[in-house]
């Protein structure tokens, strides 16, 4: 049966805060009500009212292939009788761990968590107990999950709420955290000779996917690299967006810069709660029970998700025309949304690393976070709301990238390309 949405929506709230799980759900920012969806098959999501959609967020990034793609329902389907959690190791966890050792420049040992959020929160405190030091270095704009310690000048959900440090954050765990603005090596340096032999690790999101999508100016994580071996500090790649879609190497292998640590999630859990940090076999060893940092989780390595990780590995790694099939699609929208901006002489700027792509409503392309929030958000809210209204289902803030996958068909593609055309005349006037 048919539910109406804002009903829905009404009651959810009287249970859940907000009436959802993650704040940008809520789609407050583009002022509409969160989409219930019922299920998803492809690139298409099929939501509570009846309406359906072609998907652009993806799951925020695991569905890379679409989704309710066979293999990973297949691998779930053959294990789900074996058990869903034991508490105990498996051998399935050795598996997704020697793929993403095997795939990944530098990381000889890596631990499973059960989020993007736990990661990074985890390498953190790795960084901090095998320098001995405290202080770390974030960049404006880089969202890293939701721990104390990182909750500072993040993007997405934060920025969009224009709260970038939250109520309930202390000063006291917040004053190790220094912020430096991307793409600029100088803000970084100039922190760096300000809190001599104070940092223990440097993190960023090497392909920026939280402002909107903000690429690393050429010689950016080159100069990470060297500031960071040049003064003993751990560099921390978050690849929980880009790792395994930049490339099956990630951003690392991309633009061949080697951290000492780095943070999966979405893509190798396939939708899975999962989450992933390695690195240097030195570093790692540090990591409880091997060393005294401790890290713990009672679900980490869930059997179930691990069975639909690797499946989605393997597939990446034995099919890499994937990359270019996405590629090919990420080329196509982009010329086609190309073509209407100048046809309509719209000072809009498009921009694309592989498959993340945003439209920023601003006339130039931003190299930081403060070049991103000259974006008209209204403008956005606007743009967000024509395509909803035709089936096309963006990411619901100007501060998130449109998630290309490798299930959009041509035919979604072509309708994509003509709400898009239509929503951009509206802009002309
Ligand atoms: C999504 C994201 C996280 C947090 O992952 P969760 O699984 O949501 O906790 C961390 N870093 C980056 C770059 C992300 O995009």
């Amino acid at each position: 049966m048919l539910k109406n949405n804002h009903d829905l929506y009404e009651e959810a709230k009287q249970y859940i805060p907000g009436g959802v799980n993650s704040p940008v759900r809520a789609f407050q920012a583009v002022g509409c009500d969160p989409i219930f969806i019922r299920k998803a098959q492809g690139a298409h999501l099929f939501a509570e009212d009846g309406r359906h959609y072609i998907d652009y967020i993806a799951s925020w990034g695991p569905m890379l292939l679409g989704h309710g793609a066979h293999i990973i329902n297949e691998a779930i389907e053959a294990h789900i009788k074996d058990g869903i959690s034991y508490g105990l190791p498996s051998w399935i966890e050795v598996e997704v761990a020697k793929r993403i050792v095997e795939a990944y420049p530098g990381v000889d040992e890596v631990r499973m968590v059960n989020s993007g959020t736990e990661a990074t929160m985890s390498a953190i405190r790795l960084a901090r107990g095998y320098t001995r030091k405290d202080k770390i270095i974030k960049f404006e704009g880089c969202y890293h999950g939701h721990s104390d310690g990182l909750l500072v000048s993040s993007g997405s959900g934060a920025l969009t709420f224009g709260v970038p440090t939250s109520p309930g954050v202390p000063e006291d765990v917040v004053k190790n955290t220094l912020v430096a603005t991307y793409n600029d090596l100088d803000s970084v340096k100039a922190l760096i000779d300000a809190n001599p032999d104070a940092i223990a690790g440097l993190i960023v999101e090497p392909v920026c996917g939280n402002m909107g999508v903000v690429s690393p100016e050429p010689g950016f994580l080159e100069g990470l690299r060297e500031l960071c071996t040049k003064h003993s500090i751990v560099l921390i790649f978050d690849e929980v967006i880009t790792g395994f879609r930049i490339s099956y190497e990630g951003a690392a292998g991309y633009y061949g810069i080697v951290p000492d640590l780095a943070c999966f999630g979405k893509i190798i859990g396939a939708g899975f709660p999962v989450g992933a940090y390695g690195g240097k076999k030195e570093i790692m060893a540090c990591v409880s029970p091997s060393g005294p940092v401790y890290q713990a989780g009672t679900l980490s390595g869930n059997p179930l998700a691990m069975q639909a990780g690797k499946v989605m590995l393997d597939y990446l790694k034995h099919n890499p025309a994937v990359y270019d099939l996405i590629e090919e699609k990420g080329a196509y929208l982009q010329a086609h949304f190309q073509k209407i901006l100048d046809a309509n002489r719209l000072p809009f700027t498009l921009v694309r690393n592989h498959s993340l792509m945003t439209l920023f409503f601003m006339d130039s392309v931003p190299h930081d976070f403060k070049e991103v929030q000259r974006c008209d958000t209204k403008k956005y809210a606007k743009y967000f709301k024509g395509m909803l209204e035709r089936g096309i289902l963006l990411a619901p803030s100007q501060f998130e990238a449109m998630f290309i996958s490798s299930a959009l068909t041509k035919n979604d593609m072509d309708v994509t390309i003509q709400a898009f055309k239509e929503v951009m005349e509206e802009f002309r006037v």
